[in-house]
């Protein structure tokens, strides 16, 4: 991107001062952030600080918060297909082949779709289009969640805690997975995970939440820019360095409440 195309291209995602309550109770305060075309972004923060709700918001899932989400210029209310959500658990329905399953915005049977083809052997799991998903390790079966997430040609994929329910080297792998097919299609992520060499290996930016807004509600309060060149090296000292700054960040929350 030159420079000339920073004044004329709006951001991808505009988050203005996003406010959720349950019944009474806060639990995400004015939070606003933007997400540029093409940008990894994660969201890290301690358990319960909103970053589940935050997450469903965006995608359209729940829209009982005030505040305004902006894609590309437009207002949204609601899901949309230019956004793909990617959630822990795969959520396969199992009565469906993985073709199926993938090409299910589409509707229930269109696993014929050449665009699953080219997305299974993407996600390295070519010639499975007629497998059901018992037949499928935790890996595999999040691999199929993410060539679904990516079916609508999302310009954004919302992933929440995807890889914390496989062993470290499958997640290693998926991780790596991620960074390849969101640059082969020019998709944005925001990844919400708890793990900070997660967020650090993956991202362009990390935005950290954390109860220290009124009654312990969800506030950013910080952002970091990680400007190491990709391959990154899991042990490099400049991501261990932003580590203890996001460490001093989740507890500072915590001092204050102590
Ligand atoms: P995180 O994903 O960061 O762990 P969540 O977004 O899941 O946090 O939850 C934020 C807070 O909101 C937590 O205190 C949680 O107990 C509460 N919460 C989440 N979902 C609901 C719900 N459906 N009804 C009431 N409270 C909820
Ligand atoms: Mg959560």
């Amino acid at each position: 991107m030159n420079a000339a195309d920073l004044f004329v291209q709006p951001p991808l995602l505009q988050v203005r001062a996003v406010s959720k309550h349950y019944a009474a109770r806060a639990v995400l305060e004015r939070v606003s952030f933007d997400i540029r075309r093409g940008e990894i972004v994660s969201l890290v923060g301690p358990s319960g600080c909103g970053k589940s709700t935050l997450l469903r918001v965006l995608a359209g899932l729940d829209r009982d918060f005030e505040g305004e989400i902006v894609l590309d210029g437009l207002p949204q209310d609601g899901p949309s297909p230019r956004l793909g959500v990617i959630f822990q658990e795969p959520r396969l329905l199992p009565w469906l082949s993985v073709a199926d399953n993938i090409a299910f915005s589409a509707g229930p049977r269109r696993g014929a779709d050449p665009r699953v083809g080219q997305l299974l052997d993407e996600v390295g799991l070519a010639g499975t289009d007629a497998a059901l998903p018992k037949q499928l390790s935790g890996g595999m079966a999040q691999r199929v969640a993410l060539a679904r997430g990516l079916f609508s040609q999302p310009d954004l994929l919302l992933l929440d805690e995807p890889f914390s329910a496989v062993d470290a080297m499958t997640r290693c792998r998926l991780q790596d997975l991620l960074l390849s097919l969101t640059r082969a299609h020019g998709t944005a992520a925001l990844i919400v995970t708890h793990d900070l060499d997660e967020a650090l290996y993956l991202s362009d930016r990390v935005l950290l939440l954390n109860t220290t807004g009124q009654h312990g509600a969800g506030r950013l309060v910080r952002e970091i820019d990680v400007d190491a060149p990709h391959p990154r090296d899991r042990r490099d000292d400049a991501l261990a360095d932003l580590r203890n700054d996001l460490l001093v960040g989740m507890g500072a929350a915590q001092n204050a409440y102590a």
